[in-house]
């Protein structure tokens, strides 16, 4: 029998602990290296949209996937002066529609649910890596304090600052989009009874929006609020702020959004920064996955879903091409070109989001901007929800 592959994975985040499923499903030997003492999101919510679970229903996670998750009844953008529904996107057939579910989720526990499929994967914590390198025939890790350890394939899912991604390309300057954005999470008793609906609702108004939707099979409301500022954030999501904050940054919205904004809890703040798709993402033995290959705005919800495809397509390469140096190349053949579609969609979606020009946004006050036929609050998703990693993947790629 041949050994199976040794590999090593640096970052325990929702894409390197996916991809750890899906490495070790198909027999792979797999370490993963966190920096944390322990496996930590944010407390926020995130959206499973159906690519994303698809891969999960192929892993055998759908279930409690399903478990975890509050499942939309529709997508509804509305303006947040006047309060007017604007566009409906039913979401309860998303099954019939995509070919499986949309699901919006606490970020917690999906990756309680991620890691408690590990199996026999072998998680280091408290393990910060601080250098890769890659031979003809090995991949070198080496850690804080100087140990080296050599693998078949190291895989650096160590997301938006990755230090892998800085050994393949050097030191990159992401520009920052003008635009700040919040988050919050509220438990829905704060809210009169029936106030939010079982829906997520996109509140667009000039220069911003407001996304709310349940999570935590709806007793938690998540906040994502973003709008255009002057002024200089931190591209990190760890500064507190307040509703009092929140209430100041959005003055002029309907008596709902304002109610929203007043009683939110567990708001932080940040700035979002742009990145460009990468020219490429391996060399030798050693690739990238997750924000580490293709950090994106938030404006799509696809970050952590790209991750999980990534995950799904990387494994099975590898099963499919015993030559590390060509799964790579398929890997990469595979993913960039999506990846980057997405990454410059999720841009194309905030500028439409965050028209700037008077004139646009008057057009979309008045409801001219829908004359021409299609309705561009909202770019169309159906080819990011339809695409199915899963598949068997085209020869030649
Ligand atoms: C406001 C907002 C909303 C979003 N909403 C959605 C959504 O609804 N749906 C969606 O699909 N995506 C969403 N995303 C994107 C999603 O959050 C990210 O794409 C996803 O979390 C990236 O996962 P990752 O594992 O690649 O990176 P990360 O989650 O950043 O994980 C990287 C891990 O690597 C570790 N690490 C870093 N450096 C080292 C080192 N040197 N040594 C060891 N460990 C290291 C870190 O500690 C961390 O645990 C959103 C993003 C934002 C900002």
């Amino acid at each position: 029998m041949r050994r199976p592959l040794q590999i090593g994975l640096i970052g325990g985040g929702i894409g390197g602990l996916a991809a750890a499923v899906a490495l070790s499903r198909r027999g792979f030997a797999v370490r993963v290296f966190e920096q944390s003492d322990a496996l930590r999101e944010v407390g926020a919510g995130i959206q499973m949209a159906p690519n994303a679970v698809k891969v999960f229903r192929a892993l055998g996670l759908e279930a409690p996937l399903h478990g975890i998750g509050f499942q939309p009844q529709a997508i509804v953008v509305r303006d947040w002066d006047d309060g007017r529904e604007k566009r409906r996107t039913p979401m309860q057939d998303a099954e019939g529609r995509y070919g499986a579910p949309y699901y919006q989720v606490h970020r917690a526990d999906l990756l309680d649910m991620i890691s408690a499929a590990l199996g026999d994967t072998q998680l280091e914590l408290g393990t910060r890596v601080t250098a890769v390198s890659s031979t003809p025939d090995k991949a070198v890790v080496t850690f804080e304090g100087g140990r080296q350890e050599a693998f078949d394939l190291v895989v650096g899912c160590d997301g938006i600052h990755s230090l892998v991604r800085r050994t393949l390309h050097g030191a990159q300057s992401p520009r920052f989009t003008g635009t700040m954005c919040w988050r919050a999470l509220t438990p829905v008793e704060v809210f009169p009874s029936g106030f939010v609906p079982p829906e997520m609702t996109i509140w667009m108004g000039p220069l911003g929006h407001i996304v709310i939707y349940y999570v935590r099979g709806g007793r938690l409301v998540n906040m994502v609020a973003v709008r255009r500022t002057k002024t200089w954030v931190e591209e990190s999501w760890s500064v507190a702020s307040s509703a009092q904050e929140l209430g100041e940054a959005f003055p002029h919205v309907n008596a709902d959004v304002r109610m929203l904004l007043e009683r939110a809890q567990n708001a932080f703040k940040w700035g979002l920064f742009d990145h460009d798709p990468l020219p490429f993402w391996s060399r030798g033995r050693v690739t990238l996955l997750g924000d580490a290959a293709h950090p994106m705005l938030p404006f799509l919800a696809q970050g952590a879903a790209m991750a999980i495809e990534d995950a799904f397509v990387l494994a099975q390469v590898l099963a499919d091409e015993p030559d590390v140096v060509r799964a790579l190349q398929r890997y990469e053949a595979a993913r960039l070109p999506r990846t980057a579609q997405v990454q410059l969609a999720a841009r194309a979606q905030g500028e439409i989001f965050h028209l700037t020009s008077p004139l646009a946004r008057l057009k979309r006050r008045l409801g001219l901007d829908r004359l021409a036929g299609s309705d561009p609050r909202l770019l169309n998703r159906d080819w990011l929800y339809e695409f199915d990693a899963t598949a068997p993947l085209p020869r030649g790629a």
